[in-house]
Parts: structure tokens; C-alpha cells; sequence
């Protein structure tokens, strides 16, 4: 693919934020990716350009009827001074998968992988060094046809626009409290939970929100027909380390399929443990959180990589997990996909991709 490149004169290039202001999300890099299609063309005009303003027709679709799908991937700059991709290719299929499910275009995988090199070898100052930091890569594709029909689109943009983001855990891990809801649903059996798409996350803000009120971090999300069984948590996927075992949910179509999840089973099946993806109930947790065979929770997502589960809050009820501590399998894995990403540890699954 030929990517045409405007770059900014380097007079009006952004002063790089501080290793110690970085948050998530807060800061945008100097340029974009950008590419246009329309059913009868493709994919054309590729190109990176300054960071700027869209323009788009009010009558856009992705602005009435939520055409509107995103990934999320990091770049690790390594002490060795080479940027490396976690699994990317990962992301490009899922992103695949959400375009398939709401109607939208598949994108050559290679061909974004590219776009997305090309783009962060132009903006490599934007990746932060300090330990844990690293630049977050948000590719999304959204409807732009300005028609006011409910029909798929025919005209879409894909960008991808990087930012620096802090070290999740600057003070060192710390077990979140998570409440969990039987009230509110985040995704339905059949529905679009599988997708990486905008109105998943707009139907969760109203629970996170009150959660955040009461005190808590995340919101725990149940099965939708029944709300017995555990789905995940905020945007990550959840695990449990019961006796022995390694235990997360089955993907059922409502679960957003994780890549850090994925990375997790395939870990610690090559440890030898115990792992099992199958339905499991709010009510057989805690069970297992009275009577001690709860060792361990966390919540798996490349924001956090690992996310320690110190308590959970159902129904009125405080269950603390593991006395507040993080376990030593979530500090393991922790420390294994931390050390891959930032090229200290060997790279036995070929999951690393050096820039
Ligand atoms: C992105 C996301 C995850 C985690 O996926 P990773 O590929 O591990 O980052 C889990 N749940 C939801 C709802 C998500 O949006």
C-alpha cells in the first residue's frame, strides 16, 4: 500500500508532555493515519497527515445509527531502543471481526499493520521511555455517508491517531474493589458485546458511573437473560484462580474476546496449570470467596495488563478476596507479559513485533 505523507514543520510540533503528566489518553501525537472508502472504489488514499479536526456531513451515519468500531494496542519502547507491538496482528483481526458485525469494511491486515509502523516510526519521540509508560495506538473506522436511512454505509473513514500514556501501576499494583451489578446489563446473547463497537461502552457509563460514586473502581458485568453468570469487568476480562485451577468465562458472543486473555490462557497453560474456559456463576465465586477456595481474581486488559481484584461488592455485601493482596499468579503473569512487551524477556510464542 502507498501511504502519501504530509508531514508538520517541525516549528509547530508539540512539546512531548512529561513522563510524570502522562495519564491515559490525555495527549495526542503530532500526526494521524488516514484512509477513505466507498463501496465502489475500496480502500483509497491512504495517508498521513498532521493531527487535526475532522470535517464531516452532520447527516453522517456513524453520527445518527453508531457504524462506529476502535482498537486499542500499545508500542514498548524497550532499554534496548527498540520499539516493539504486543501480538498486533491480534487487533487488526478483531477489528475485522467488530467491521463484520456492524456492517462495515474489512481492511487488509498487513496493509494497517503498515500504516501503523510507518506511523509510529514518524512520531518514535512520542514514545516515552520511562518504565511502564508506553504510546497507545487507537485505530477506528467510522461511517461517513451522509444519509439518514437505516442501511449499512457505503462510505467510511479509518484513522488511527497515538498517545502516550502513563505506567497503570506508578506506585506499584494496587487490588481494586468492584461492584457488581445485577441491575444493569452491559451486553446481550446475539447482541454486539463481541464487538469493539462505540454504543458498548455509552451503554456502560451510567453503572460505572455510579459505581465510581459508591467508592468503586469497576463494575462487574452478569449474563443478561439470567444475570447469574460472570461476563467481565469495565474493559477488561476477568479470571479467577480457584484451588487450583485458572477459571474465566467461555466467550459466548457477549464477551469481548481479549487478546490479553488470550495471552493469559496460553501462559499458563504452558505452565501447567490447571485452565478451564467455562460458564461460571456470581453465586458459585461466593461460595468459593467464604470458603478460602478463591484464591485469586484479576482483570486482564492491555490498559493494565494485569488488574488485581481485592474485593467484590454484591448485593449489599463486601467480599474480599485474597485479604486485599495481589496473588502471586496475577504478579507472575504480571511480570511475564511486561518483560515480553518491553523485549526483557524471551519471546517464546513469537508474539513480539519489532518496529
Ligand atoms: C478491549 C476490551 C477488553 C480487553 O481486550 P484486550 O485485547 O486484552 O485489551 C476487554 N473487555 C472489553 C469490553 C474491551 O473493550
Amino acid at each position: 500500500m502507498d501511504i502519501e505523507i504530509e508531514l508538520l514543520p517541525e516549528s509547530e510540533r508539540k512539546d512531548l508532555p512529561s513522563s510524570s503528566s502522562l495519564s491515559f489518553g490525555k495527549h495526542l501525537s503530532d500526526h494521524m493515519f488516514l484512509m477513505d472508502y466507498k463501496v465502489d472504489t475500496g480502500w483509497h488514499n491512504a495517508r498521513i497527515v498532521p493531527y487535526d479536526n475532522f470535517s464531516l456531513d452532520p447527516a453522517s451515519a456513524c453520527l445518527h445509527y453508531g457504524q462506529a468500531i476502535f482498537e486499542g494496542l500499545k508500542a514498548y519502547s524497550g532499554k534496548d531502543d527498540k520499539i516493539r507491538l504486543f501480538r498486533a496482528g491480534k487487533n487488526m483481526d478483531r477489528l475485522n471481526h467488530s467491521a463484520w458485525r456492524m456492517c462495515m469494511p474489512q481492511v487488509d491486515k498487513d496493509d494497517l499493520l503498515q500504516a501503523i509502523k510507518t506511523l509510529i516510526q514518524i512520531e518514535k519521540r512520542w514514545v516515552p521511555e520511562a518504565n511502564g509508560t508506553s504510546l497507545y495506538v487507537r485505530p477506528f473506522m467510522i461511517a461517513t455517508e451522509a444519509f439518514l436511512g437505516v442501511r449499512p454505509a457505503k462510505e467510511y473513514l479509518l484513522s488511527v491517531i497515538l498517545s502516550p500514556v502513563g505506567a497503570y501501576y506508578a506506585e506499584g499494583f494496587s487490588p481494586v474493589k468492584i461492584f457488581v451489578t445485577d441491575k444493569y446489563v452491559r451486553a446481550v446473547s446475539g447482541g454486539v458485546g463481541e464487538a469493539k463497537t462505540a454504543g458498548n461502552y455509552a451503554a456502560s457509563l451510567m453503572v460505572s458511573e455510579k459505581a465510581k460514586e459508591l467508592g468503586f473502581t469497576q463494575v462487574l458485568w452478569l449474563d443478561a437473560a439470567e444475570r447469574r453468570y460472570i461476563e467481565e469487568v469495565g474493559t477488561m476480562n476477568i479470571f479467577f484462580l480457584l484451588e487450583d485451577a485458572l477459571v474465566t468465562p467461555e466467550l459466548s458472543g457477549s464477551i469481548l474476546p481479549g487478546i490479553t486473555r488470550d495471552s493469559v490462557l496460553r501462559l499458563a497453560r504452558g505452565w501447567g496449570l490447571r485452565v478451564e474456559e467455562r460458564p461460571i456463576t456470581i453465586n458459585e465465586v461466593l461460595e468459593k470467596v467464604k470458603n478460602k477456595a478463591l484464591k485469586e481474581c484479576f482483570g486482564t486488559g492491555t490498559a493494565a495488563v494485569i488488574s488485581p481484584v481485592g474485593a467484590l461488592y454484591y448485593k449489599g455485601e463486601n467480599y474480599p478476596i485474597n485479604s486485599g493482596k495481589t496473588g502471586d499468579l496475577a504478579q507472575r503473569l504480571f511480570d511475564e507479559i511486561m518483560g515480553l512487551q518491553y523485549g526483557e524477556r524471551e519471546d517464546a510464542y513469537g508474539w513480539m513485533d519489532i518496529i
